[in-house]
């Protein structure tokens, strides 16, 4: 077995794999959680790319509860295998106006339905009130060292047996002499299937971090604006701010690794405004990542083809999906498809 790209999603699926027995061998083109997997903002979220409401409209009230009840399951999988790289903190979505408050209104409604835990919040923090127009609190998202938790998953699927091989580019496919391969590589997807890369569009994000602070308003991951401002607090106090990406329409959709002035103008002033005075600022970067059409992953076995499966285009929500994408992509490669498997299935944007 092969697998190209050393992230979350092809650590899981190696360790998966090993476990069962299988030989795998792992392609890394740079190191270890090189990708966005060592380059996001560290939450972990339950859910896809859509609120809730809106995933129940679009794929119907069963589906969408199986999804979210996938990633909840995933969520305790990661607290089992991260150990201090993941902190079991809830997560907080804030209304920006009264427009966005009648969404979390109608977000909150249909988890409290259908039986998910969730909590409103109207009293807000000192530093949130007057900012933001309430809010809604998921109580099994979490906090993630990302990098810290991916270079983890790959020492364990090291011990399982799997063989990882870092800074080895794939060029092309037919090279690898495996009988399987899997295609793990999200917003870096390029040159390997045409009708993949034509399907999986790179999406730049980026991210600020500050000098430590002394105080400690943000206890866990915050977002808003539908996820375009995204902040939280690491362990030894540093604000990770990111987001913004809509503030440069098309430009953002790149697959270039590099950060601008523009998009880091917005987060310093952002930080700013959040902390009520100037930090400095101590680390900057940007990752990729991989957007769909329906913002829903591809997983599972290319159309047409006997060998070659894929598990990318999460839609900036690869951390808990990229798990359990990972590990439930090798299960249909040892022959056990999951039920849930079927949501993502390639054939439904790449024909066949
Ligand atoms: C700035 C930013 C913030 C984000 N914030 C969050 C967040 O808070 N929560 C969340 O859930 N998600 C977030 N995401 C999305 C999330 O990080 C990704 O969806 C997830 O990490 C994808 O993991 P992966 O293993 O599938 O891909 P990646 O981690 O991107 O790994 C793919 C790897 O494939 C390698 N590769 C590519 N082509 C080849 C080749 N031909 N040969 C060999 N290797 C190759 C790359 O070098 C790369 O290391 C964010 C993304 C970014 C960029």
């Amino acid at each position: 077995m092969a697998i190209v790209g050393g992230g979350v999603t092809g650590c899981a699926c190696a360790l998966r794999l090993a476990e069962a027995g299988k030989r795998v061998r792992l392609f890394e083109a740079r190191e270890i959680a090189g990708g966005a997997s060592g380059r996001n903002g560290g939450f972990a979220l339950r859910g896809g790319a859509p609120a809730y409401d809106v995933a129940r409209r679009e794929l119907g009230a069963e589906r969408a509860r199986a999804f979210w009840v996938l990633t909840e399951r995933y969520l305790d999988r990661l607290e089992q295998l991260a150990g201090d790289a993941f902190r079991r903190t809830g997560s907080l979505r804030l209304a920006a106006d009264a427009a966005e408050r009648k969404e979390l209104e109608a977000e909150y409604e249909a988890l409290h339905e259908d039986g998910f835990a969730v909590e409103w919040r109207d009293e807000l923090p000192e530093t949130l009130a007057g900012r933001f127009e309430g809010a809604i609190f998921h109580p099994p998202d979490g906090s993630l060292q990302p990098a810290r938790w991916v270079r983890r998953l790959a020492a364990r699927a090291v011990e399982a047996g799997a063989e990882l091989r870092e800074h080895e580019p794939v060029d092309a496919l037919d090279v690898l002499d495996a009988e399987q391969v899997v295609i793990a590589t999200d917003g870096y997807t390029h040159g390997l299937v045409p009708e993949l890369d034509a399907a999986i569009k790179p999406t730049r994000g980026q991210v600020l971090v500050t000098e430590p602070l002394e105080r400690r308003p943000f206890p866990c991951p915050h977002y808003a604006r539908h996820g375009y401002d995204y902040w939280q607090q690491t362990e030894d106090g540093r604000l990770v701010a990111g987001g913004f990406r809509d503030k440069a329409a098309d430009h953002e959709y790149t697959a270039e690794e590099a950060t601008t002035p523009l998009i880091q103008g917005y987060l310093e002033r952002f930080a700013t405004d959040l902390l009520g005075e100037e930090p400095r600022i101590d680390h900057r970067w940007a990752g990729i990542f991989g957007t769909t059409a329906d913002r829903l992953p591809l997983v599972g076995r290319l159309p047409g083809s006997d060998r070659v499966w894929v598990s990318a285009g999460y839609s900036g929500h690869g951390n808990v999906m990229g798990l359990a994408c990972g590990e439930l992509v090798a299960d249909a490669i040892l022959g056990a498809s999951a039920p849930e498997l079927e949501l993502f299935d390639p054939a439904r944007l790449l024909g066949g």
